[in-house]
C-alpha cells in the first residue's frame, strides 16, 4: 500500500511516521522548504527562533506516540523540566513566578486569597481526575455519528467534565481573586479560545500546566520535529520540500494521488491531509467532492492569529525568565478586540519567550533571541502601516513590562509574522494562528471529520479535525488515522501498531 501525505505538521509527520512503521509506502509533499509546519524554526542572523509552538506540554502523549514508533523519547530528546515554569507580569504590580513545584504554588495561592492554597490542591485533583477521563474516554475515539458521543458513558462522564458550563464561571466558583482567576484561565489562549467561549472541560490545562510541567527540549521544538522526520524516515518515509499540491486526484470518488503546482502527478491507495479541512476541501477538491459548505465555513469561529516578533538582542534580558506572560488590565475588553470586536488591541496581553535563557546555542554568546506573541483577531486588516505602528507599540510596551528601557536600540535582528503571512505560509484559513477554536460546537462530533464520505480512501489529520490544537493532540490526530485505517471504533489509545 502507498500513501501520499499534503503538507508535514505535527498531524502529517505523525502520519508518516505510523504509517511507515506499519509498512506503507509513504510520500510527504510539503509547500514550504522545511517540515513543522506551524512549528517551523528560523536561523537568521546567528539566532534560532521557534516560529510556533514553544510550551512542549503532556510529555505522556509524546512519550505514548515514541513508543508506539518502536522508539522511546528519551533516545531523540533531552527534555528540561523549567523551574520555574513561567513568570506573569502584571500591570503596576510585582510580577509572580509559577513554581513547578504545587506546594510553592498553592502558598502563593494562599498569600493572595485566604483558603485559596487549599482550593488550588483540590481543584489540582479534580483536573487531573478529568484529564485522565478525557484522555481515556474522549481523545482518542473517530466520532462518526452523534450516537457515538451522546452515549450513556458519554454522558455521564460528561457531566463530570462540566461540558456545558464555561471556563469563566468555573474557575469563578473556584476563586474570587482576579490574579488567580487569570492564572487558571490564560492557557485558552493555547486553545484559541476565551474564558468566556471555551467549555470548562478543558480545565484539564490546570493539570497539564501545574502537574505535569512545562518541559524544554534541547534545540528547541525544531529538534522534536527533525526527530519525527528521521524516526519516519528510518522506516522509509519520503519527504519532498517546496512541492505545494494544487489538487486531489479523484476517480469514480476515489482519492487516487496528488497533482503538485510543478505539474507532476503522483499516484497513491490512500491520500491524507494535513493542510487545514478548510483548505483542503476548498482548494483541493471539486465543489461535489467537499463534506462542507461555505456557509459552514464562514459560521465557524476561529482562533485568534498572532502578531509575531523574532527579535535577536544584544546583552543580557535581566528579568526575564524562559516563559514570560503580561496579563493587560483589562482582560474582558482585550478579549473583546480578539472575538467579537476586532481592533488592534490598546493594552494586549503579550507572551514573550526567551529560550537563550535555558539553551545557549539558540543566540550567540552575550545576545538573546526574543519571541514576542500577542494574540489578535484574524479579521484585522493587516497592512504594512498598521503592522508598524503596532510593532512600535509593543516594542515599548515590553521594554516598560520587562525593565529594559533601551530594547529597541539593542535589537540586531528582527522579523514579523503576523495575520497575513499564516495565511500565505500555511494556507491557514483566515490568518488564523491556530485555526478552529474550541468552543462546544467545534469538539468532537461537532469538529470537522477526519474521513470524507464523499471520496473514498481521503483522509484528514492535524488540529483542524479531532482532537484538535496542540502539538500533542495533533499527534493523537494521526493515531486517529491509524484506527480509521483499521475500523476500530474502541476509545483506548493504540496499544501497538
Ligand atoms: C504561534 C503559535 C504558538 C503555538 N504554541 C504552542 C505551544 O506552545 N504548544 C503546543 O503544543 N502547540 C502550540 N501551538 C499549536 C501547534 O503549533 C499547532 O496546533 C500544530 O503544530 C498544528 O499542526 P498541524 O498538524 O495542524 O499542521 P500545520 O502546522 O498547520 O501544518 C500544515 C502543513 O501543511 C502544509 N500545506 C498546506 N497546504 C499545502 C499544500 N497545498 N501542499 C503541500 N503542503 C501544504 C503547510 O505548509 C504546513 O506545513 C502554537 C501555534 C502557533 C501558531
Amino acid at each position: 500500500m502507498n500513501a501520499i501525505i499534503i503538507g508535514s505538521g505535527f498531524g502529517g509527520l505523525g502520519a508518516a511516521g505510523l504509517l511507515a512503521k506499519k509498512g506503507y509506502e509513504v510520500h510527504v509533499f510539503e509547500k514550504n522548504e522545511q517540515p513543522g509546519g506551524r512549528a517551523s524554526v528560523l536561523h537568521k542572523d546567528g539566532f534560532t527562533f521557534d516560529m510556533g509552538p514553544s510550551w512542549y506540554l503532556m510529555p505522556d502523549i509524546f512519550e505514548d506516540f515514541y513508543r508506539l514508533l518502536g522508539e522511546r523519547v528519551e533516545d531523540h530528546l533531552t527534555l528540561h523540566r523549567l523551574d520555574p515554569s513561567y513568570r506573569v507580569f502584571f500591570p503596576n504590580r510585582e510580577p509572580l513566578d509559577l513554581s513547578s513545584d504545587i506546594e510553592k504554588t498553592a502558598v502563593l495561592f494562599e498569600r493572595l486569597e485566604p483558603g485559596a492554597g487549599e482550593r488550588f490542591r483540590a481543584y489540582l485533583t479534580k483536573s487531573e481526575k478529568q484529564y485522565h477521563i478525557a484522555v481515556n474516554k474522549f481523545l482518542y475515539k473517530n466520532y462518526d455519528t452523534v450516537f457515538d458521543f451522546f452515549t450513556k458513558e458519554t454522558m455521564t462522564e460528561g457531566r463530570k467534565l462540566k461540558v456545558f458550563s464555561n471556563m469563566q464561571r468555573y474557575v469563578e466558583r473556584h476563586f474570587k481573586h482576579d490574579i488567580l482567576q487569570k492564572i487558571l484561565q490564560y492557557t485558552l489562549v493555547f486553545l484559541g479560545g476565551s474564558p468566556y467561549n471555551t467549555p470548562a472541560l478543558y480545565n484539564i490545562m490546570s493539570h497539564i500546566d501545574f502537574n505535569m510541567g512545562v518541559f524544554y527540549p534541547e534545540g528547541g521544538i525544531a529538534r522534536v520535529v527533525e526527530s519525527l522526520v528521521q524516526i519516519a524516515e528510518k522506516n522509509g518515509a519520503q519527504f519532498h520540500y517546496n512541492a505545494p499540491v494544487r489538487s486531489i486526484l479523484v476517480e469514480d470518488r476515489n482519492a487516487v494521488g496528488v497533482k503538485l503546482e510543478n505539474g507532476e502527478t503522483h499516484r497513491a491507495d490512500i491520500v491524507i491531509s494535513n493542510a487545514e479541512v478548510a483548505y483542503t476541501e476548498q482548494h483541493l477538491l471539486d465543489p461535489s467532492q467537499r463534506m462542507y459548505s461555505d456557509r459552514y465555513w464562514k459560521n465557524r469561529t476561529l482562533a485568534p492569529s498572532a502578531f509575531l516578533l523574532y527579535l535577536g538582542v544584544k546583552g543580557e534580558l535581566p528579568n526575564t525568565l524562559h516563559h514570560n506572560l503580561y496579563f493587560c488590565k483589562d482582560w474582558q475588553k482585550n478579549f473583546r478586540e480578539i472575538f467579537d470586536d476586532p481592533r488592534w488591541p490598546e493594552d494586549p496581553s503579550i507572551y514573550i519567550s526567551v529560550t537563550s535563557k535555558t539553551d545557549p546555542n539558540v543566540a550567540p554568546e552575550g545576545h538573546e533571541n526574543l519571541v514576542i506573541l500577542v494574540p489578535i483577531s484574524p479579521k484585522l486588516d493587516d497592512h504594512e502601516e498598521a503592522r508598524k505602528q503596532f510593532r512600535d507599540q509593543i516594542i515599548q510596551k515590553v521594554s516598560s513590562i520587562l525593565k529594559v528601557p533601551d530594547l529597541k536600540c539593542r535589537i540586531i535582528s528582527e522579523t514579523m509574522f503576523v495575520t497575513k503571512d499564516f495565511e500565505l505560509r500555511y494556507n491557514a484559513q483566515g490568518g488564523s494562528a491556530l485555526g478552529l477554536a474550541h468552543t462546544l460546537f467545534q469538539t468532537a462530533i461537532f469538529r470537522p471529520n477526519n474521513i470524507n464520505k464523499k471520496v473514498k480512501n481521503l483522509f484528514y489529520v492535524g488540529s483542524s479535525t479531532n482532537p484538535g490544537i496542540g502539538m500533542p493532540i495533533c499527534l493523537i490526530s494521526a493515531e486517529l488515522l491509524i484506527k480509521r485505517l483499521t475500523h476500530d471504533r474502541s476509545f483506548e489509545k493504540l496499544p501497538s501498531l
